[in-house]
């Protein structure tokens, strides 16, 4: 016969050997899925789908929201400049500034190119702008690689916050008609659309 404890071990070895690449396959999968691969950020799909959800929860439950649509400005130039490359570390280092004037609660996603959108979760307007101001001012305080001789970097932000009853769709429309605005204003400004 067979004894069990000798083979316990070459069992669990075997195991080991074939589960931990699948599962750092799989992780590597979830990971790409989520999350932006240049800037390390959450991706658009999962932002919208966390988003979506939050502002459902928050809005039935009368809890204040804000989100955040923040746009770096005249980026086009820095890629025209600098090249393409030194246009991605701008974004990087971008995500890091942005994200260093959140607090822990709040959720920052790459939306597309240039744009990322925030979730401040329990904030309200006032605060919200608050926020994204303490965002503005670290990004145009910052000096980024490619900017060391032309000047420095600057960022539009639209913000809306949620009365009761409006969707993730509805709200985010609203931040960037507001970001539209802040960048007709001038740019390196935050804005938010009149009441009513
Ligand atoms: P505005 O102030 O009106 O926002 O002007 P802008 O130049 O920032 O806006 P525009 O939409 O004209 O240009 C956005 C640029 O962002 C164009 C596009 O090539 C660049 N871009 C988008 N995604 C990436 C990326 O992943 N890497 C780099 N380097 N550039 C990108
Ligand atoms: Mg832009
Ligand atoms: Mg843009």
């Amino acid at each position: 016969g067979l004894d069990d404890t000798r083979l316990a071990f070459p069992i669990m070895l075997a195991a080991h050997i074939v589960v931990r690449p699948i599962r750092s396959y799989f992780e590597t999968l979830r990971e790409r899925a989520n999350y932006d691969q240049l800037t390390g950020v959450l991706n658009r799909d999962a932002g919208r789908t966390i988003a979506k959800m939050e502002v459902e929860k928050y809005a039935e439950n009368d809890i204040p929201l804000a989100i955040l649509m923040a746009d770096i400005d005249h980026f086009k130039k820095v890629n025209d400049t600098y090249g393409h490359p030194a246009g991605d570390e701008v974004l990087k280092k971008f995500a890091q500034v942005a994200g260093s004037a959140l607090r822990r609660c709040d959720l920052l996603c790459r939306w597309g190119g240039e744009e990322f959108l925030i979730l401040l979760r329990g904030t309200l307007q006032d605060e919200a702008i608050q926020i994204a101001d303490r965002i503005r001012r670290r990004v145009e305080s910052i000096i980024f690689p490619p900017y060391e001789k032309c000047g420095l970097l600057t960022v539009s932000i639209g913000s809306a916050s949620l009365p009761p009853g409006k969707l993730f769709d509805q709200l985010a429309a609203e931040a960037d008609r507001a970001l539209y605005r802040a960048k007709h204003e001038g740019r390196n400004r935050i804005a938010t659309l009149p009441a009513g």
